[in-house]
């Protein structure tokens, strides 16, 4: 048995419910035995009252009253033959005998009645009434007659006075009959009365005790109810707690946490959880004002790359990016998962910290790439970094120039003043030709005593005189020697422009080399250009 809602009811719920049906149908039933009892109180008053109207036996005093008023007509009739009576007085009682023979005045329902039960008897009372009528015009009229009068009533009063008291039998019987059925429909009544009544009184005892029985129901229930509600607030709260706990113990150990951890809205982007380690990372105040993910990355870019990792596997794995204050960015490993927080998907972004790691990485490159004695870069780099410049100069229709660096006879400087002063007479080198270049210019150690610079932007008009600063800042250099005196080197110079051409560094360098060929063979100490006389190697 469920609720509506679909939740479980308690037990007892749905027997209570089936009860309550049940009581519905009793109570119809009482209700319909209630209008049954009122109907048949209503037809049992309306027999009594019926019972109890004066004219019920009026037939029986009406056949009663004419007999001895007949008698007396009789007797009077005897007294007047002897003379024992005035006239008067029988004359009184004839017209009193025709007033009670006459029903249709004081009770003509009376007379109806009898007509319908006793025909016969009505007939003798009409046969009556004739005579008596006869009689008292007679006596009325003719006042000679009365003797005669007399004589006849003593002639018939017998006959009638016989069929009178037939009537009064007959009548009597009639009425005892009536009065007993009516008797036995009361009866009747009474007795279906009395079963209505009895099966109200034992439906309203079911109801009662349907009612009881619910009542006790309803609150065991509700006790039930109650219990069950206890429980349901104690699991609540032990699991509240435990959730709580649980939460504490999380939020302590990512706390405590030496990687910088975060919890993300994934809709709105708003930082839920921060750990400590992330905000003093991020140099915020502690609690944070409110922050959103992409304010944690230093640099757009990455935070834009790390939105869509997220958006497109809902995962990310090991991105480094700059995290934190932008006056004091640190490198960070960032990885992320997708989880749910309170029924909303959240990102779960942890990262560690490694800006050491990067700063050897970068220290490493910069290693790889640069030459150790002079602090140029190598010929990897230099290859590297001129094609990148060459491309960009060729992208932007601009020229470009490189120049071919050799020192001069270095092999005797090493034999006559030792390895040392070589080292420093390259390193002298290196910071000179440095010196004459620009910013954007860049310079590399090829081999031995052999540099190489790229001028982007530089025709080789003007990197001639770049080449010619650099050729005389090394012939005024003083290197000291401790074999000897102070001694000079000076370089030869070979350049190559690649203009519009399609030459690549390797070409570039080439063509200079060939140039510094020519300066070497043609005396040394001088600067010369690429004429394109000599064919490419
Ligand atoms: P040229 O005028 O024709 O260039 O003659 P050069 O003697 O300069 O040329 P060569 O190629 O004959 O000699 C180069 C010398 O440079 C040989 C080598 O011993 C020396 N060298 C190469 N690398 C180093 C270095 O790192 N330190 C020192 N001290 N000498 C080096
Ligand atoms: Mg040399
Ligand atoms: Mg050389």
């Amino acid at each position: 048995m469920s609720s509506p809602s679909g939740k479980p009811l308690p037990a007892g719920a749905g027997r209570l419910l089936r009860h309550r049906s049940g009581t519905y149908w009793l109570l119809t039933l009482v209700v319909a035995m209630v209008l049954a009892t009122s109907m048949a109180l209503w037809w049992t008053l309306r027999q009594v009252r019926s019972l109890a109207q004066p004219f019920q036996q009026s037939e029986l005093w009406h056949v009663s009253s004419v007999h001895s008023e007949l008698a007396r007509v009789a007797l009077l009739a005897r007294k007047l033959r002897a003379q024992e009576a005035p006239d008067a007085d029988l004359q009184e009682r004839l017209e009193v005998l025709l007033s009670t023979l006459d029903m249709s005045g004081a009770n003509p329902r009376a007379g109806v009645r009898l007509r319908q039960a006793l025909p016969q008897t009505a007939l003798d009372l009409e046969d009556l009434a004739r005579h008596v009528e006869r009689w008292a015009s007679r006596f009325a009229s003719a006042p000679a007659e009365r003797t005669q009068v007399a004589n006849d009533i003593l002639l018939h009063s017998d006959e009638l006075l016989q069929r009178i008291r037939k009537a009064v039998v007959a009548v009597h019987l009639f009425s005892t009959q009536e009065a007993d059925g009516v008797r036995q429909e009361l009866h009747n009544q009474f007795m279906l009365l009395s079963a209505v009544l009895g099966g109200l009184l034992l439906g309203t005892a079911l109801l009662i005790h349907r009612l009881l029985h619910e009542a006790r129901a309803a609150q065991a229930l509700s006790l039930q109810l109650a219990q069950a509600n206890r429980q349901l607030e104690m699991r609540v709260a032990s699991r509240t707690r435990e959730i709580e706990e649980s939460r504490a113990l999380l939020g302590f150990i990512l706390d405590s946490s030496p990687s910088d951890v975060v919890l993300v809205d994934v809709e709105s982007g708003f930082v839920h959880f921060i750990n400590n380690q992330m905000v003093e990372r991020l140099g915020l105040q502690w609690p944070p004002i409110k922050l959103f993910l992409p304010e944690l990355l230093h640099d757009p870019g990455a935070s834009r790359q790390l939105m869509e990792a997220l958006d497109t596997y809902g995962q990310v794995d090991g991105m480094e990016a700059l995290i934190g204050a932008k006056n004091n960015p640190r490198w960070s490993s960032l990885s992320a998962r997708l989880i749910e927080v309170d029924g909303k998907l959240a990102h779960l972004l942890w990262g560690f910290d490694i800006s050491t790691h990067k700063q050897l990485e970068t220290q490493l490159r910069e290693l790889a790439t640069r030459d150790s004695l002079t602090g140029m870069l190598n010929r990897r780099a230099f290859l590297e970094r001129g094609t990148a410049l060459i491309d960009h100069c060729r992208r932007h229709a601009k020229p470009c120039t490189v120049l071919m660096i050799d020192i001069d006879h270095f092999k005797r400087i090493n034999d006559r003043h030792g390895h040392q002063a070589g080292d420093d007479s390259l390193r002298a080198c290196a910071t000179a030709i440095a010196g004459a270049l620009r910013e954007a210019d860049i310079l590399g150690r090829l081999g031995g005593e052999e540099f190489a610079a790229l001028l982007p932007h530089s025709s080789a008009e003007s990197a001639w005189s770049v080449a010619e600063r650099i050729r005389e800042a090394i012939s005024r250099l003083e290197i000291v020697s401790l074999a000897s005196d102070p001694l000079k080197i000076t370089v030869s110079i070979g350049m190559a422009e690649m203009a519009h051409r399609d030459a690549g560094i390797e070409t570039l360098l080439a063509w200079a080399d060939q140039a510094l060929y020519r300066a070497k063979a043609t005396g040394r100490n001088k600067v010369l250009a690429y004429d394109g006389a000599t064919p490419t190697p």
